[in-house]
């Protein structure tokens, strides 16, 4: 059982931020994917919570314990690298039975765990193969068979299956999952990835430049994006941002006026600036007769959706539908965002007004 937090967790190396003040408490048993884009800071916060990295400032604690100082070889977390450590020498029998034998569990019951790891992974049929005869996919599966084998309190993954193979990584996803439920570990992921972490995590923790941007559930992060970053990260084709001009109240785009639904427009009424952002997400924009005017530049059919981008005035919006839907280039067309679903954020500061 293991609670993981951080406070104001600071990392520098030299004059650079790799990590600024992170706040971050991780419940016990909790499945949360770090994810953001190349050097944002998620493998250096990782490496922080194994002990890897020590931070400048702030603290680490586990359940409440303060090891900010501990060691990496007394903090009991199990990691698992993108570049797998196996040893190369030993079987996957080895492989598999090095941790448990390490801490001298007796012959009996690790002969019946590994029997049940190699199982799971599907590995049974390779025990005694020597681990460097595997398949990439195999190996990337022993090593994190190798380490979730002891069954850490606290697990940790670095973008452990980003060398695998598109199904194989499916595979994984879901295997995963359920390693992580039977052994009811607390598992922090680091991704960048999305669909990986949105498939996977309980809760997401969203970085970038070294800052952590939101941390909430799946459904929340997309529904309720905290910023314009997460906003623009989390979903394909990314949320559209609609410039807003308020003058006595009234909302113009860049191609005419929108009328703004009570709460947004209470929202507006209580923000300084004159200039907002509307959010609107794809797929929450419909045809319909009443709403801003748009040319249609190009229309895609991917899969089973139709996607649409227009030309807005000064801006370009995306919207997606069934691939039934009329919709071709040049098409002049009437969008209209659902208010219920939208957003206003300040071009200012980034932040979601609420
Ligand atoms: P990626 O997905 O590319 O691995 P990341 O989000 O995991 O990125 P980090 O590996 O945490 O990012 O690195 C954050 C930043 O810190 C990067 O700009 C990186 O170059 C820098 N950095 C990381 N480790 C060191 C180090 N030991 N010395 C100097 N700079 C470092």
């Amino acid at each position: 059982m293991a609670s993981v937090t951080l406070e104001g967790t600071t990392k520098r190396f030299g004059s650079f931020t790799a990590v600024q003040s992170m706040n971050l408490a991780i419940r016990d048993a909790e499945f949360v994917a770090i994810l953001g884009p190349s050097g944002c800071g998620k493998s250096t916060t990782m490496n922080m919570i194994a002990g890897i990295e020590a931070p400048n400032e702030g603290s680490i604690h586990f359940d409440g314990r303060d090891v900010t100082q501990v060691p990496m070889d007394r903090r009991g977390v199990g990691f698992v690298f993108q570049n797998y450590a196996l040893f190369t020498h030993m079987s996957v029998r080895g492989n598999l039975a090095f941790g448990l034998e390490v801490q001298g569990v007796p012959r009996a019951e690790t002969d019946r765990r590994v029997g049940e790891m190699a199982e799971f992974m599907a590995l049974s049929h390779r025990l005694d193969a020597p681990s460097a005869s595997l398949s990439v996919n195999e190996m990337q599966k022993l090593a994190i068979g190798r380490s979730a084998i002891v069954e850490p309190s606290i697990f940790l993954l670095d973008e452990p299956l980003s060398n695998l193979d598109a199904a194989f990584r499916e595979k994984m996803r879901s295997d995963l999952r359920s390693l992580q439920r039977s052994l009811k570990q607390t598992m922090v992921y680091v991704t960048h990835d999305q669909i990986e972490a949105m498939g996977l995590a309980d809760r997401i923790a969203v970085m970038d430049n070294a800052t952590l941007q939101q941390f909430a559930s799946p459904a929340e992060i997309y529904a309720r994006p905290h910023n314009t970053f997460v906003a623009g990260f989390i979903g394909a084709p990314s949320m559209n941002l609609i410039p807003l001009k308020m003058s006595e109240g009234a909302a113009t785009t860049p191609s005419g006026p929108l009328q703004l639904d009570a709460r947004l427009q209470a929202q507006a009424n209580a923000h300084r600036g004159s200039e907002l952002l509307l959010g609107v997400r794809p797929e929450d924009m419909t045809l319909s007769d009443t709403g801003i005017s748009a040319r249609t530049i190009l229309v895609e059919t991917v899969g089973r959706r139709r996607i649409g981008h227009f030309d807005l005035g000064t801006t370009r919006v995306l919207g997606t539908w069934e691939r039934s839907t009329p919709l071709a280039a040049g098409d002049l067309v009437s969008l209209m965002p659902d208010l219920a679903k939208s957003h206003l954020f300040d071009p200012k500061t980034g932040l979601r007004l609420t």
